[in-house]
């Protein structure tokens, strides 16, 4: 197979799973949740739990349920200070760089997020391009829709030639579900049909089909 595109989720896995910034991005959501929507403290964490499984993002299942302003949300989740969480990691940097294909940033978050996080890491410039949440509207991920929108974006016609990466299991079963080569990074719990495992991105280095992607 020859590949022409790769897709690089964001969060948690272009930067190690249970980095601290994560949970103070789902404490904002909890409070904006508490004060559009009226849900009572004590049970806006499994609110906004059913809402995520349902949705596939918390911010869809807002949108769709609530009618709030997605944009809105998100910037009110994402305001916190990653220079107190998030540090470049060389090695990653190594391993995109060295890479011959386009490479894309592929989120669930917004362009706005994803931009601070990249800059933080010292990636931005690694990659061709993002495609938010806001590019794949009224989609997200793990959502059949949102992936072909994703594709559509970069001129695939199908995912036969496509490399993914993803930490959330449910993304890369839908990924190895249109074709692509879906690849889990560091999740918790397995994704079913990944065609490979890696702790860590940086690991992507290990795998076979990193050798023939490179310049
Ligand atoms: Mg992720």
């Amino acid at each position: 197979m020859t590949y022409k595109a790769i897709l690089f989720d964001l969060d948690e896995t272009l930067y190690p799973i249970g980095n601290p910034s994560i949970k103070k991005i789902t404490d904002r959501m909890n409070e904006y949740i508490v004060k559009t929507v009226n849900v009572p403290d004590l049970e806006v964490k499994s609110f906004r739990e059913s809402l995520f499984k349902k949705y596939g993002t918390t911010g869809k299942g807002l949108v769709s349920e609530y009618g709030i302003n997605l944009q809105d949300f998100l910037r009110y989740v994402h305001a916190v200070d990653l220079s107190l969480d998030m540090e470049p990691d060389p090695e990653v940097r190594r391993m995109l760089d060295r890479i011959r294909l386009p490479k894309y940033v592929f989120t669930n978050a917004d362009r706005f997020h994803a931009t601070r996080v990249l800059k933080q890491v010292n990636l931005l410039d690694c990659f061709d391009g993002i495609i938010d949440v806001l590019d794949v509207q009224p989609y997200c991920k793990p959502e059949q829709e949102a992936f072909e929108k994703a594709l559509f974006m970069i001129g695939m016609d199908s995912g036969d030639e496509v490399i993914f990466l993803d930490d959330n299991p449910l993304n890369v079963d839908q990924a190895r579900e249109l074709g692509m080569f879906a690849i889990q990074v560091g999740s918790r719990k397995q994704a079913e049909n990944a065609a490979a495992h890696l702790n860590q991105v940086a690991d992507f280095q290990t795998l076979e089909i990193y050798n023939q992607i490179l310049r």
